[in-house]
């Protein structure tokens, strides 16, 4: 018998008021299944709610290093279940073993980060222009935050929300996605066995439309974060606008690597089919499309087949390299678009299958898929995939991959595999990217520097990670005393 799992409100494990839960499974062995959690509807995340609300003036009044405190003991508690961590995220959203413990290193990474943040909360002073004037920026937290979560990256994305957010002395509600809220649920009781005041963080799984759209409409919340696909970003936007929230949106994709005529080809290929393959392409900066020069073209696609071909692919929790989807409806999405890709005239060069073999029966599992000859106009060349397919398209100079590069709705990550310096600089500064790598995979973050993209992609008012992360959850204000 698996468990059933409750919501976190106002510092107690409840259940919600339907009385009805969903099941959560191992997408690599459908027969495993991971336990049941609340399927809760807009009284139970209207609760939440209320509980942050009332806890918040306690925690803004709380001096910035107690709340740091509390997220240390957080990361030591979080670092002590290291392995149980990598081991449940790994169960519950398929990832590979070592890149789900760099995703939980990542989280620990995440607290310690903003614990040492609390120090610098505040404002600064500036001179004024009178010197009977003291002129200061004064910092106060939102309010109420309301945190909205992808199953992707199911601890490090609400790693990156919540521990800003009560950095700055903000509460919070909070409601992780329902493929993988279990790894997120642990990282709540590692903030709950660190000592966080009742109300201050609260956790409620269940349906987007009831949970999500209540803490995206609730008059106690004052800011919303969401990260998830552009279309259910826009719909929240929607939402929290006409209520005059506080809004930052992380959604979608289409990210290009740039293969220019000057480029170290083992290095293009490693680069592309990294950020293509790794994390089962089910990152929001995963590789989709390779620009290629077309004096490369033929060679790159052929020695990109090869490297496909070494990938490994089988459950996570058995060392392999690459993992399954995470359900089956995001691998019949996949396997659509492969079927799309083919109808339109691309030419399939590996993969588009699902593998065969005693290991696989059980899973959502699909081949790395690398499909050439693709025009910038197809769908497969301008859609988010959200699994392993890499489009090559040829591009006859730096303009045209750069047009190539620039002509779809999404700019969240952009990469360019040259050793021109002239052509780096110009990526830099015309690529429509929040992230520009240079020589790089568009996947890989790090964590002290702003995140976020353009157009279609981002809100693009608010970056994530960082000092900028801070800024969304804060307000200043500009105090003159004479
Ligand atoms: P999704 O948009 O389906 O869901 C995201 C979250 O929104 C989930 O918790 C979901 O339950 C909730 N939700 C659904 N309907 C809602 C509604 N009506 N009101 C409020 N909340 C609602 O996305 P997903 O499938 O979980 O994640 C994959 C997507 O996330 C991809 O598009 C990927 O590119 C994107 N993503 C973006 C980033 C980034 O930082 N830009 C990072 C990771 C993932």
């Amino acid at each position: 018998m698996a468990d059933e799992y409750a919501n976190y409100i106002d510092g107690e494990w409840v259940e919600s008021e339907t009385g009805e839960t969903f099941e959560n499974r191992n997408p690599a062995n459908s027969d495993d299944l991971i336990g049941y959690f609340q399927q809760s509807n807009s009284e139970d995340a209207a609760r939440a709610a209320a509980a942050a609300s009332a806890a918040e003036t306690e925690w803004a009044e709380t001096p910035g290093p107690e709340r740091g405190s509390i997220l240390s003991e957080t990361a030591r508690n979080l670092d002590d279940r290291k392995d149980e961590l990598t081991e449940t995220l790994v169960r519950e959203e398929g990832k590979a073993r070592g890149e789900a413990a760099g995703e939980v290193q990542r989280a620990i990474d995440i607290f310690s980060y903003y614990a040492e943040k609390t120090r610098d909360i505040g404002g600064v002073n500036k001179q004024s222009s009178s010197r009977h004037t003291n002129l200061q920026t004064v910092t106060e937290p939102v309010g109420v935050a309301g945190l909205i979560t992808p199953w992707n990256y199911p601890i490090a994305i609400p790693a990156w929300k919540i521990a800003p957010a009560l950095a700055a002395g903000n509460t919070a509600v909070f409601k992780p996605a329902s493929m993988a809220p279990n790894v997120s649920r642990k990282l709540v009781e590692c903030l709950d066995e660190a000592g966080l005041p009742a109300g201050v963080l609260n956790y409620v799984t269940g349906p987007g439309s009831e949970v999500g759209s209540t803490f995206a409409t609730h008059e106690a919340v004052d800011a919303v974060s969401f990260t998830g696909s552009t279309q259910v970003g826009n719909h929240v936007y929607d939402m929290a606008a006409e209520d005059q929230k506080r809004v930052q949106l992380e959604m979608g994709g289409k990210n290009p690597v740039v293969v220019s005529k000057s480029a170290d080809l083992d290095d293009a290929v490693e680069i592309a089919a990294n950020g293509a393959f790794g994390v089962t392409g089910q990152a929001c900066t995963a590789t989709s499309r390779a620009i290629v020069h077309e004096e490369l073209y033929d060679e790159f696609v052929d020695r990109l087949v090869e490297r496909a071909a070494e990938i490994e692919i089988g459950p996570g929790l058995d060392g392999f390299d690459m993992g399954p989807q995470v359900t089956e409806s995001e691998l019949e999405s996949t396997m659509e678009y492969i079927e799309l890709g083919r109808d339109e005239g691309a030419t399939l060069e590996t993969g588009g299958g699902q593998p065969e073999g005693d290991r696989f029966d059980d899973g959502f599992f699909v081949e790395p898929t690398v499909f050439s000859d693709v025009d910038p106009d197809m769908q497969i060349a301008q859609e988010e995939i959200f699994g392993p397919v890499l489009a090559v398209i040829p591009a006859s100079d730096f303009d045209d991959a750069l047009e190539i590069a620039n002509g779809v709705q999404y700019g969240l990550s952009a990469s360019i595999v040259t050793n021109d310096l002239t052509e780096s600089n110009r990526f830099v500064s015309e690529i429509e990217a929040g992230v520009v790598k240079i020589n790089e995979k568009t996947t890989g973050l790090e964590l002290h520097v702003p995140f976020g993209g353009m157009k279609a992609s981002s809100s693009e008012t608010f970056r994530e990670q960082g000092d900028a992360g801070l800024d969304f959850f804060t307000i200043s204000k500009t105090v003159y005393t004479n």
